[in-house]
């Protein structure tokens, strides 16, 4: 089974290819799959993408299209293969239709958005650049007032067919009217906007509703916001990739929110009460308990991340990271003599203690 479905790839051809080049390409390989030649089980279907990227590849609306964005409206195998077959290798040439309605592309951007925006969702206004249908001739690419006629390069059908000889003998090779680029129509006076194309580049402002729960690498979709259609076919959607900002005091992980809570050895060994940010603004209280070891967490129950289209959210997960002083003044420095006389030394075979876990966890957990 082919692993790519780059066109390209498929044909095995460079970027820049001319025509001929994807033509002799897709010759070659066309006798290789072709699934009256080749019995293989997957050869009916290389046969189809090959085809395919053929098809696109020689079209330069639809090539540009496709370096463009890395794809276009449709996927493999909704077309007949026997269409093109046919212009290499003869049979029945059916008629074809002009082109009809044609949906625009779909449209990818990415943002990126603080952390507190994905906690609390909000409303955003993104910049789009798109094509969208000409104000002017309201996407019938002729100039208003003057009239459309049936093209006389195709006589309407919106492709040219050339008979040539090739190593298969004589072929019919059919591709899209360059006049009237597949409408069949052909227009007076084009239109002094869009010059005919019927859509024009425009920037747009597009209002996008971030949910309250979402995380990175996450895709919004916002139907019929991509490109506009040609000759009356529907807009594309817009999907915006969502990128999350570092946050400098919490570290999501799915809902919960790490926070790093740097305490001192008393502090661990009596206990104490000390007051956290939270990621809404506000303090929250977290008791350190007696005997609190480095790296133990403390859970603040309902401060995480909403879960995504759900009640309900995650929790705070307050990291113990007890910070030994690195200078010491007159009086600690008689102090932890004191203590270090009056204690023990850590037994080295703690069952409680898992001393690499605690590490590890601290050590990932640095929120700033
Ligand atoms: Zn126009
Ligand atoms: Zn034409």
């Amino acid at each position: 089974m082919a692993t790519t479905s780059d066109y390209y790839d498929l044909l095995g051809v460079p970027r820049n290819a001319s025509d001929e080049q994807i033509r002799s390409a897709y010759r070659r390989l066309a006798r290789q799959y072709h699934p009256d030649v080749n019995k293989a089980d997957d050869a009916s279907e290389r046969f189809k993408q090959i085809t395919e990227a053929y098809e696109i590849l020689t079209d330069p609306q639809r090539r540009q299209r496709y370096d463009m964005f890395g794809s276009t409206s449709g996927g493999f195998g909704d077309f007949g293969i026997g269409d093109l077959f046919e212009t290499f290798f003869g049979g029945d040439l059916r008629r074809r239709e002009p082109r009809g309605p044609m949906r625009g592309a779909d449209l990818r951007m990415e943002i990126e958005i603080d952390l507190l925006d994905a906690v609390q969702g909000r409303e955003r206004v993104i910049n789009v650049p798109r094509l969208e249908t000409c104000e002017r001739c309201r996407g019938s690419g002729a100039e208003p007032g003057s009239s459309i006629s049936t093209c006389a390069t195709c006589n309407g059908r919106g492709e040219v067919r050339q008979v040539q000889q090739s190593v298969f003998g004589r072929f019919v090779n059919v591709s899209t009217c360059p006049r009237c680029g597949g409408s069949g129509k052909t227009v007076d006076k084009l239109c002094a906007q869009c010059r005919g194309e019927g859509r024009e580049r425009k920037d747009r402002e597009i209002s996008l509703t971030i949910p309250p729960g979402i995380d990175d690498g996450q895709q919004l979709r916002v139907a019929g916001e991509g490109e506009a259609g040609m000759r009356g076919g529907p807009s594309g959607d817009l999907y915006v990739l969502i990128r999350l900002k570092e946050h400098a005091s919490f570290r999501r992980e799915q809902d919960d929110l790490v926070h790093l809570l740097r305490v001192s050895p008393a502090q661990a060994a009596l206990g104490d009460e000390v007051t956290v940010p939270t990621i809404e603004g506000g303090d929250a209280k977290v008791r350190v308990p007696p005997g609190a070891q480095h790296g133990q967490m403390v859970r603040l129950r309902g401060k995480g991340v909403p879960h995504l289209g759900s009640s309900g959210r995650g929790d705070q997960l307050v990291y113990l990271d007890i910070v030994v002083p690195r200078a010491l003044t007159k009086e600690q420095r008689r102090l932890y003599t004191q203590l270090k006389d009056l204690e023990a030394p850590p037994s080295q075979t703690d069952e409680d203690d898992d001393l690499f876990g605690r590490i590890k966890d601290a050590m990932g957990g640095g929120g700033g």
